[in-house]
């Protein structure tokens, strides 16, 4: 079943007076519980594209269907909605709030979906779960400037996947990690696909990550191509 699809996504942007064409009639459907690497050179447009996945930015052209429903033809609250319940994202650098502690970084969506300020017991032992799942579920009152960048990572996943989303959008999850702390990070990605079958898009400039995904496509041009 297809979770996530973009239909003939045109995207441009326009500085002072020059005008980028970013993407350029992209097409791509995701399937439930399919992990796909998404590879390209820097500036190619694979944030950009993510983004109009997700939800966060407009195409100038072409549809984006979650679940069915045409995204971009929702109100802004129906579409925050849709995509604080149904997406996750996972950033290369992290955008944790320093200010809280991994539990309530965890929980933001949580209780941005629920329309609450408090933790309740039920609240706290599903970010709890969420942290439990990624390892680490004995940092739950460290801030973000007492936890390592790997552990960063691994708040931000349990972050993306506390409200149980069809599809987590991963932006070079580990751009901002050694290659040990990295590969870890992928491991976990992958396990967590097996285990609970989200779907997960994952932004790489590495060809062994790549290679580990179930399906491999290439930016180039503002346009995608299928390797495998
Ligand atoms: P990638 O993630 O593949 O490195 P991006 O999607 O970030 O590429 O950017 C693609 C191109 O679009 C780049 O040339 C970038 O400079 C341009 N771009 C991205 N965002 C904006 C923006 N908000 N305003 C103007 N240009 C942008
Ligand atoms: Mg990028």
């Amino acid at each position: 079943m297809t979770c996530l699809k973009a239909e003939n996504i045109y995207k441009s942007y326009t500085d002072t007076n020059r005008r980028v064409d970013v993407l350029k009639g992209i097409n791509l459907s995701i399937e439930a519980g399919e992990t796909i690497a998404i590879i390209g050179p820097s500036g190619a447009g694979k944030s950009t594209l993510l983004h109009v996945l997700g939800g966060l930015d407009s195409p100038d052209r072409g549809k984006v269907f979650l679940e069915g429903r045409d995204l971009y033809r929702l109100s802004d609250v129906e579409r925050s909605a849709a995509r604080n319940r149904d997406i996750g994202f996972v950033f290369q650098f992290y955008h944790l709030l320093p200010e809280l502690n991994a539990l309530d970084n965890v929980l933001l969506p949580v209780f941005i979906r629920q329309n609450v300020r408090q933790r309740t017991p039920e609240l706290v032992e599903q970010g709890v779960a969420s942290l439990r799942e990624v390892g680490l579920v004995s940092r739950l009152d460290h801030k973000p400037g007492q936890l390592s960048g790997g552990e960063h990572q691994r708040v931000a996943i349990a972050r993306a996947l506390v409200n149980r989303p069809k599809v987590v959008l991963c932006d070079e999850p580990t751009g901002n990690l050694d290659s040990v702390t990295g590969d870890a990070i992928i491991d976990l990605l992958l396990a967590l696909n097996e285990k609970v079958g989200q779907a997960f898009v994952i932004v790489t400039h590495d060809e062994h990550v790549a290679a580990r995904c179930h399906r491999i496509v290439h930016v180039k041009d503002g346009q995608l191509t299928d390797q495998k």
